[in-house]
């Protein structure tokens, strides 16, 4: 099975050309699909994987469905994504649980970022 990257790579290989045959048409088709099912398990994961502070990470807690994900994606556990949305407060290296005052925060500091903005 290809990569993500591999397949993002293949795809714009593909793209390229300016007229496509049959099977490199074929073959585009089964790589946006892959690229989709990647993109849907990567939702997925966002939304049940641990989240590890300090640094902000993804874990699988050893979830064996999620260590198959993570695997899948080609992470390693924990994970560092790309983007985190971390905490604002300085020194604070926290996944952030909400916002306030346009600021996100975690809960330890959601207090004292709301009294900044009095
Ligand atoms: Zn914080």
């Amino acid at each position: 099975m290809l990569s993500r990257a591999e397949a993002e790579e293949r795809l714009a290989v593909l793209a390229a050309f300016a007229s496509e045959s049959y099977e490199s048409h074929r073959e585009r088709e089964a790589l946006e699909t892959a690229l989709e099912l990647y993109a849907a398990l990567e939702d997925m994961v966002w939304q049940f994987a641990d989240r590890i502070d300090n640094p902000p990470r993804l874990g699988t807690m050893g979830l064996s469905a999620l260590e198959g994900a993570f695997e899948t994606l080609g992470w390693d556990d924990p994970h560092t994504p790309e983007e985190v949305v971390q905490c604002a407060y300085p020194g604070c290296n926290r996944w952030a649980t909400g916002a306030v005052n346009q600021k996100w925060t975690c809960h330890e500091h959601y207090a004292a970022l709301a009294e900044e903005g009095k």
